[in-house]
């Protein structure tokens, strides 16, 4: 019967085969990691590889679901928010991170509301345009009356 381990392939550092097999697999106490010795065949070689859990930042929304903050998604709504115009790829990458910034002040746990004020808060300074955009799109309005006491704010 083929080892279930052997499946875990992990290229060896010395020879770089690709089929190293594990020898030996075990959890920390709080079992938040694993390691694993592992055994090449070519070269005999031994050596130890740990395995951990690896999340960013979970962020629980509205209605009580949790995702990883995904930074793809948030620099695609604020391209989006400015409509791919007024603002250059260099400028549009720096206020993301701004907004990435202070998202990660806030530890590994932040709610949706949160990120989304925190990128209405840098829009309203930039582009009102692209604030009224975002905002249309993030706090999805339930009606027009909403949409429009946003705009008037502005004026
Ligand atoms: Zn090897």
């Amino acid at each position: 019967m083929k080892n279930l381990y052997n499946i875990l392939y992990m290229v060896c550092p010395f020879c770089q085969l690709e089929e190293t097999s594990v020898v030996d697999s075990r959890k920390n106490s709080e079992g938040t990691s694993i390691r694993r010795r592992r055994n090449c065949s070519a070269c005999n070689l031994r050596f130890t590889t740990y395995e951990k859990a690896s999340i960013g930042i979970i962020v629980k929304k509205r209605n009580g679901n949790r995702e990883e903050f995904n930074l793809e998604k948030l620099y695609q709504g604020v391209q989006n928010a400015f409509g791919g115009q007024e603002l250059s790829e260099k400028k549009l990458k720096a206020l993301v991170e701004a907004i990435h910034n202070e998202i990660k002040e806030q530890g590994n746990k932040v709610q949706s509301e949160f990120i989304g004020e925190t990128v209405l808060k840098h829009l309203k300074d930039i582009n009102e345009v692209a604030y009224v955009r975002f905002a249309s799109v993030y706090k999805e309005f339930s009606d027009a009356s909403d949409f429009e006491k946003e705009v008037a704010e502005f004026n």
